[in-house]
């Protein structure tokens, strides 16, 4: 990917909290996302994460703390001035639209110059491995392909910060496996750039991350690399739900968060 635009990297939490209601479902959460890191929010449904990558993205305004991106403050721009990259769980790909038009479409609404928009669409679709399908309509596509065409999309942006919500949970498990794969290279393909990612399962955290923040009850518990919050969970949230007191034996692998196993599965992301 070309960096000549690249957009601010790199997320600050500066004791950010929301409240829906009079409900605290974000509490000061303080955390920092580095240029080129993957960092997983991790906890049960409920815990807030997906309201803190709102707050990120601009759809949640905090009742106070602030968000920076690339160290400037961004709690008052709006989502299409924030330069970020997001995939949610259901895809949210226009019906009506070709492939290549829902690609383009995040770009229109960013001011990308519309001479550089099919270059930038060819790139995406390229990254993604989604070239040949550009004339296609969504419905003509699987599950599968229909999220690596909204993981196109928000890449075709060239983001600073890619925000996922649990991009994996509405495929089956065999596209699951392959897709974190493919997200770990695409990952490595896109130096410097930030990613948020949400999810509630383990393993998927463990993968993909370099760090994990373990949320629960609208609060940041624990933060750490996988292997980290797996042998010394600091606190006895995240013991439970990562460390060795888990029900499932999760063990990351000798390869260090190459390698993940749990039960007889190793799962392996290739380098
Ligand atoms: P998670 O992503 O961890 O499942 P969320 O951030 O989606 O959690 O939600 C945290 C809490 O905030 C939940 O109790 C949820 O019901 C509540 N919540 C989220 N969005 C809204 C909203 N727009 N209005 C009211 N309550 C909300």
């Amino acid at each position: 990917m070309r960096d000549n635009d690249q957009k601010l990297s790199g997320i600050r939490f500066d004791r950010v909290s929301v409240a829906y209601g009079g409900t605290t479902v974000l509490d000061s959460l303080d955390l920092t996302v580095e240029p080129g890191e993957v960092m997983a929010l991790l906890g049960p449904s409920g815990s807030g994460k997906t309201t803190a990558l709102r707050a990120v993205a601009g759809f949640v305004r905090p009742a106070s703390g602030r968000v920076l991106l690339g160290g400037r403050d961004v709690t008052d721009l709006p989502p299409h001035r924030r330069g970020i990259g997001m995939v949610v769980q259901s895809y949210a790909l226009f019906p009506h639209l070709r492939v290549e038009d829902n690609v383009a479409f995040g770009m229109r609404a960013q001011k990308v110059p519309k001479s550089e928009i099919p270059a930038r669409v060819a790139e995406a679709l390229e990254l993604t491995g989604m070239a040949a399908y550009a004339k296609r309509y969504p419905r003509e596509l699987s599950g599968g392909q229909q999220q690596r065409v909204a993981i196109a999309r928000a890449l075709a942006v060239r983001p600073g910060v890619l925000l996922l919500d649990e991009p994996l949970s509405a495929l089956d498990a065999t596209l699951r496996s392959g897709m974190l794969a493919e997200l770990a290279r695409l990952h490595r393909e896109l130096p410097g750039v930030s990613i948020l990612y949400v999810t509630h399962d383990q393993v998927e955290a463990l993968t993909l991350a370099d760090r994990i923040a373990v949320m629960d009850q609208a609060r940041l518990q624990d933060v750490g690399t996988p292997q980290d919050l797996y042998r010394r969970p600091r606190t006895e949230f995240t013991a439970s739900f990562v460390g060795n007191a888990n029900l499932l034996p999760v063990r990351v692998g000798s390869a260090g968060k190459d390698t993940v196993s749990f039960g007889s599965t190793e799962l392996k992301v290739p380098a």
